[in-house]
């Protein structure tokens, strides 16, 4: 095992030694990213909403399971926050369960149990807390 770091999160997370995950920053366009990524691990489609602000993604090879997020700037601090602790919640969801999250956002006070919820209401229920109580949790 071995700890990975999520930064917007203000979390490291252990995980299996054949899991990498890389924060590739901001980007200028999701597409291109994406497009580079699909064709490094041969993924085919792979939809992105128009309306994205960031993206994760995921590719399982032979030599394990990698993890990418990345996200446009955005001009205020509370967007980029919220943007990159979401694709965050996603990697981490993926990555090594939500458990270690909820249970910090349970010890804050908060009755939320991310398991009852679809995988994207995860993934902003994790960056809109993180946004509005990110002192706290
Ligand atoms: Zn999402």
């Amino acid at each position: 095992m071995k700890n990975v770091r999520l930064n917007a999160l203000n979390m490291d997370v252990s995980v299996a030694n054949n899991v990498f995950y890389f924060d590739e920053g901001y980007v200028q366009d999701l597409k291109p990213k994406l497009d580079f990524l699909k064709w490094k691990h041969g993924i085919g489609e792979y939809p992105v909403p128009n309306n994205a602000f960031g993206h994760m993604v995921c590719a399982d090879s032979g030599q394990g399971s990698f993890f990418y997020v990345f996200y446009l700037k955005s001009q205020d601090g509370w967007t980029d926050i919220r943007v990159r602790a979401h694709e965050e919640t996603h990697a981490l969801d993926k990555m090594a369960g939500l458990q270690q999250l909820n249970g910090r956002i349970r010890a804050s006070g908060f009755n939320v149990n991310l398991p009852d919820y679809d995988y994207e209401t995860r993934a902003c229920i994790g960056g809109g807390i993180l946004l509005l109580y990110g002192d706290r949790i």
